[in-house]
């Protein structure tokens, strides 16, 4: 998907998200950013929580770009409360992503902004406006509620591990440098679209386009680590499929 974008500004943006204790996936991902070349990154928030290396994955984001939002798993290792909203996998991989992180490692999650503004783009987790409840967008329709709560004209979403762009005109079929979007990068960990590689999106400002970057990862070595580590299998599974 690319589609044109009237910016005054010029700049070359990686937006990375729910990257989820994933080492191999998050290497990779910044390995291929590397060698495409951006100005910055952005990391839209859930660092941790399913994968087996939470501290690597941490160290390596807070040392890559200090543009990073707070996600509902990086929120749970430091607000228990949180992950009894979670299902039974979820929370057991919280429970476990807690104990193998450093104090310094904790505070740095808690130090993350809820949202960011660069320019004329809005970087979240979940949803525009949000601040702690955590919705998703999976759909146009469900878009839609969100465009009146922010007032730039891009906004850069995570969480439902699914890539996808929404227009604010549902008339609106092609990029047109006047509309707004809402544009979920996907997921670098976890992907849930069915497509097991990982995901994420380099918006160029220059070139006026946004792509949506697929590559595959070493998801063996990440299976057997969260095997061995002891974390649900089910985690392991679903790196295969992506879902
Ligand atoms: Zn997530």
């Amino acid at each position: 998907m690319t589609f044109g974008i009237a910016y005054s500004v010029s700049m070359r943006i990686a937006i990375i998200s729910d990257i989820h204790g994933n080492r191999e996936a998050l290497d990779a991902a910044l390995n291929d950013i590397s060698r495409r070349g951006v100005d910055f990154i952005v990391c839209l928030g859930d660092i941790v929580g399913y994968g087996p290396d939470p501290g690597y994955c941490i160290d390596r984001v807070r040392t890559t770009t200090s543009n990073v939002v707070l996600g509902n798993h990086d929120e749970a290792v430091f607000l228990p409360q949180r992950s009894m909203e979670f299902n039974h996998v979820a929370r057991a991989a919280v429970q476990w992503t807690v104990r193998n992180l450093d104090e310094d490692q904790v505070s740095y999650l808690k130090s993350l902004p809820h949202s960011l503004a660069i320019q004329d783009i809005l970087f979240v987790h979940s949803a525009p406006g949000d601040t702690g409840r955590w919705p998703y967008i999976f759909s146009n329709f469900e878009a839609r509620m969100y465009f009146s709560k922010f007032r730039e004209r891009l906004a850069f979403v995570g969480h439902s591990h699914v890539p996808g762009i929404f227009a604010e005109n549902p008339s609106v079929t092609d990029f047109n440098g006047r509309d707004r979007f809402i544009i979920n990068v996907g997921s670098i960990g976890q992907p849930r679209d069915r497509d097991k590689r990982l995901s994420y999106g380099i918006l160029d400002t220059v070139a006026a386009t946004y792509e949506n970057i697929r590559l595959d990862y070493d998801v063996r070595t990440t299976a057997s680590k969260i095997l061995e580590n002891g974390l649900p299998v089910s985690l392991a599974e679903r790196l295969f499929v992506g879902r």
